[in-house]
């Protein structure tokens, strides 16, 4: 999944928590097979060869996100869209080389994204492409279910008190022995020198950060993120840095990114219609909270 894990936990003995640790590594190993876009012979990259026009059988790992993923694509307007595989493969091509994809080439590749050409059987637990060329890609949410996964691995051997890291998305099961919750430090200034602002105390909940500058391209004086507008197949060039805390990780993860693309308005009226989560933005150095913000953590 192209970035590091990090896994937090409380056991009776140092035996424990090893074997625990190395059961967790292990899934997310095995996660990293299935969700993979880089490696070729994951499962995600087999059924994009293997699916179009024709049903084919998925892990129920990889169904899940998949389905989490159409039904977020629905409710944002296609906002999130895992269907972008193509046109996410022109721009980190693009940043590669320094310059953005030629339009046409980004036409081309947008011709074989949409979510409605992505159909899931849940029931049969298969996966269905309309189109031959067509590329999934779940890296806006497979960190935040993988994290729920490694918590579940923990909790099937009696370890609830941990914390998983991937990079912006992180999730939390039960609070460390004697606390509230996991202290997570959040900046809400947005300032280059910034400080954490605000301490959330979570537990059994999560929390993910999109848009932190780290990966895009700068070309032209415009700096393009590698959140894609699926409305344009253009890197998002607003400044704009979403939190979202949920109760899983899967949902954390995928909302930030969609929020990201929605922006403050539509993205928070979107937001307070999920009673499962809460937002905070900054949006050219301008705050903006959701209602559910405040309270969550607390
Ligand atoms: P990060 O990977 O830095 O944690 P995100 O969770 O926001 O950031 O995921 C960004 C990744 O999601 C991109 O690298 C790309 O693989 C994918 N992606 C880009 N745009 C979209 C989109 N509109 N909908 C769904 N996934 C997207
Ligand atoms: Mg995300």
């Amino acid at each position: 999944m192209g970035t590091l894990f990090r896994i937090t936990l409380y056991a009776h003995s140092e035996g424990e928590a090893k074997a625990a640790c190395h059961a967790a590594f292990a899934r997310v190993a095995e996660l990293d097979n299935a969700l993979s876009d880089y490696k070729p012979d994951s499962e995600l990259n087999r059924i994009c060869k293997e699916a179009a026009g024709r049903p084919v059988a998925v892990s129920p790992g990889l169904l899940a996100v998949l389905a989490a993923s159409q039904k977020l694509a629905e409710e944002t307007g296609g906002a999130f869209d895992v269907t972008l595989g193509p046109v996410t493969r022109l721009w980190r091509r693009a940043r590669a080389e320094g310059r953005p994809p030629e339009a046409d080439a980004l036409r081309e590749a947008a011709s074989r994204t949409g979510y409605r050409k992505l159909h899931l059987d849940a029931a049969r637990g298969t996966v269905l492409l309309d189109q031959a060329g067509m590329q999934l890609d779940v890296g806006g949410i497979g960190k935040g279910f993988a994290a729920d996964e490694v918590l579940q691995v923990l909790a099937g051997l009696g370890i609830r008190r941990a914390l998983v890291a991937a990079s912006g998305d992180l999730a939390f099961g039960d609070p460390p022995p004697g606390k509230k919750g996991w202290r997570i430090g959040v900046d809400e200034a947005g300032r280059p020198d910034a400080e954490f602002t605000r301490v959330l105390e979570l537990s059994n909940a999560a929390v993910s950060t999109s848009g932190e500058a780290e990966q895009n391209l700068e070309s032209a004086g415009r700096k393009y993120s590698h959140i894609i507008d699926p409305a344009t197949s253009m890197g998002l060039t607003r400044a704009i840095t979403v939190t979202v805390v949920a109760r899983r990780g899967l949902d954390a993860d995928a909302l930030s990114t969609a929020l990201s693309v929605m922006g403050p308005r539509r993205g928070m009226a979107y937001i307070e219609t999920r009673v499962d989560a809460a937002a905070m933005m900054m949006v050219s150095g301008k705050v903006v909270e959701s209602t559910r913000w405040g309270s969550f953590g607390q």
